[in-house]
C-alpha cells in the first residue's frame, strides 16, 4: 500500500514549492499523533529552509513535552498571515474547536487524515483511512517529496504511529505499520526513553484518578459495554487533569466480555466529551456520527451537550442497537 506519486502529492509539491510562509496545525486534545505527525512535517518542512508556523491550539499532553522541536509548537496572532494551511489528523473543521476561524483566512488548504469520517475539506485531500497513523501518511508524503527523513523527524514519526496502534496492537496495525516502523528505527530513535516518556511516566495523580474512575465502572447487555465516567469532582479531588486519564478506555475494553468500551468527561455540567472503543465487529464512527462526532471503526469521539447521567443514558440505549 506503499504511496503513488498522484495528483494530489504533484499538487502538494507545487503547492510547497510556491509557499513562503506554511502554517501547520491539528485537533484539539492533541494526541501522539497529531503532535508526532504535525513536529515530524513541520521539521521536515523546516530543513528546507520553509517558514512554517506549528500552530499550538490546545496544551501539550506532558509525556510528548520530550519530542524534538516541541517548543516550536506556539501561538501566534490572529492577523499572522500564511501561503498555505496544512491540517494533520483532523477528520472535520469542528475538530480545530475555536480556531476553526483560520479557515477563513487560508488562501489554499491542504488536508491529511486517516479518519474514514473525514469529510474532505481541503483543496488536496490526502486520505487514507487504511493508514494506522497520520504520521504514516506523512513518512509517506516526505518519500515522495524527497525531503530527508533525520532522526529528529524519525522520533516524531514513530511516536505517532506507537500511539495511534496501541504499541502496534490494534487492527489498524499492517505489514506497511511495520515495514516504515523499521525505517524509522534505522535512524538510531531512542526507543527506550520513547518508551520512559510516553508510556512509563504516569504521574502518581494521574493513577489515583484512573483507579477512582475505575470505581465508577458499569456494565451492560450481557458485560458487552463497559462504562466509566469522569467528572469535574473527581478530577479536582485528585489534582489531576482529564489528560491524565489516557488509557482507560482501553482498560475496560481488555475485559473479557467486553466488545464496546466508553468513557464520559465532565467537562463542564452541561457538556461531556465521549470516548469509545470496540473490539471485534461494532463500529464505534458510527455511533460517535449519531452525535455529530466521527473518528475510526475502533476508536472514536463526540461531545454530548446535556448533563453526564443524561449523557449516559443516550449512550447506553444507541450503543445497545449496534451489541449482538
Ligand atoms: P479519543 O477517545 O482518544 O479522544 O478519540 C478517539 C478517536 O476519535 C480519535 O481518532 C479522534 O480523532 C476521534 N474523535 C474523538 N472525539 C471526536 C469528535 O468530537 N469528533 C470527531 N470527528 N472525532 C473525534
Ligand atoms: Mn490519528
Amino acid at each position: 500500500m506503499r504511496m503513488k506519486i498522484g495528483d494530489e502529492i504533484i499538487k502538494l509539491k507545487q503547492k510547497i514549492d510556491e509557499a513562503k510562509y506554511i502554517c501547520l496545525v491539528s485537533h484539539i486534545h492533541p494526541d501522539g499523533d497529531s503532535i508526532g505527525s504535525l513536529l515530524g512535517l513541520g521539521l521536515a518542512l523546516e530543513s528546507i529552509n520553509k517558514k512554517v508556523a506549528m500552530l499550538k491550539i490546545d496544551d501539550i499532553p506532558y509525556k510528548y513535552r520530550f519530542l524534538p522541536g516541541i517548543s516550536k509548537i506556539k501561538s501566534y496572532g490572529e492577523n499572522e498571515k500564511f501561503d498555505l494551511l496544512i491540517i494533520l489528523d483532523c477528520s472535520d473543521l469542528d475538530r480545530l474547536g475555536s480556531f476553526k476561524y483560520i479557515i477563513d483566512k487560508a488562501k489554499y488548504i491542504v488536508n491529511i487524515d486517516h479518519h474514514i469520517s473525514n469529510t474532505n475539506y481541503g483543496d488536496i485531500n490526502i486520505i487514507n483511512h487504511e493508514a494506522s497513523a497520520t504520521g504514516e501518511l506523512v513518512y509517506n508524503i516526505l518519500k515522495c517529496l524527497n525531503l530527508y527523513i533525520d532522526k529528529e523527524i524519525a522520533t516524531c514519526l514513530y511516536v505517532a504511529i506507537a500511539t495511534d496502534t496501541g504499541s502496534f496492537r490494534y487492527d489498524n496495525t499492517h505489514s506497511e505499520t511495520h515495514y516504515i516502523a523499521s525505517k524509522l528505527l534505522e535512524k538510531q530513535i531512542d526507543l527506550k526513553r520513547i518508551t520512559f516518556e510516553v508510556f512509563q511516566n504516569k504521574k502518581l495523580a494521574s493513577t489515583k484518578l484512573f483507579i477512582e474512575a475505575l470505581n465508577t465502572l458499569n456494565l451492560y447487555y450481557d458485560d458487552k459495554l463497559a462504562v466509566v465516567q469522569v467528572t469535574q469532582q473527581m478530577l479536582k479531588r485528585n489534582n489531576a487533569e482529564f489528560n491524565d486519564i489516557d488509557g482507560i478506555v482501553e482498560y475496560i475494553r481488555d475485559i473479557e466480555t467486553v466488545e464496546v468500551a466508553c468513557i464520559l468527561k465532565e467537562i463542564e455540567k452541561n457538556e461531556v466529551k465521549v470516548g469509545l472503543r470496540s473490539k471485534r465487529y461494532v463500529n464505534v464512527a458510527d455511533i460517535a456520527k449519531v452525535f455529530q462526532g466521527g473518528g475510526h471503526i475502533r476508536a472514536s469521539g463526540c461531545t454530548i451537550y446535556s448533563n453526564i447521567t443524561e449523557a449516559k443514558e443516550l449512550l447506553v440505549k444507541e450503543i445497545g442497537f449496534y451489541i449482538r
